[in-house]
């Protein structure tokens, strides 16, 4: 039942002015964070190793490969921007560069669904310890506080 639940917040989400929509954080099953693609859902998450891969899953969090789906970020680190590339592998696009050192700074994902969609920009504040009241990463941290 609480998988039914979630898609039907889902759903309430993606129904609601794109304000309320960023209000509530969701993570995915990997415990990372749900950029809402309009349509498709994509998961952000930090490797142990700093890079980050994204998997792909549909309005209702079923995983797909990816696909179609053109994905860019850009780290705003205090020592400057980093441009971060993406490349598929098996399922995922994981990124071809690591996060500069450091946390606290602003990860700029911009990310389509098709080429010829348009782009989506999420301001994502990497915080990388682990909250004890979710369980997940801070930056994916869905706790109400
Ligand atoms: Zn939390």
């Amino acid at each position: 039942m609480k998988t039914l639940l979630n898609i039907a917040i889902i759903i309430a989400a993606l129904a609601t002015t794109s304000a309320f929509a960023d209000a509530k954080v969701k993570a995915g099953p990997r415990k990372g964070l749900i950029l809402d693609l309009g349509g498709k859902q994509a998961e952000f998450f930090v490797e142990k190793d700093r890079s980050i891969s994204i998997a792909v899953y549909d309005a209702a969090l079923k995983a797909q490969p990816a696909s179609t789906e053109v994905i860019t970020a850009t780290a705003e680190a205090p020592t400057g921007k980093t441009k971060i590339e993406f490349a598929k592998k098996g399922d995922l696009f994981v990124s071809t560069t690591k996060l500069p050192d450091g946390e606290g700074y602003q990860v700029v994902v911009q990310a389509k669904s098709t080429p010829e969609a348009k782009t989506k920009n999420f301001r994502i504040k990497l915080q990388l310890h682990t909250c004890k009241g979710c369980g997940n990463a801070e930056y994916a941290c869905t706790c109400d506080e």
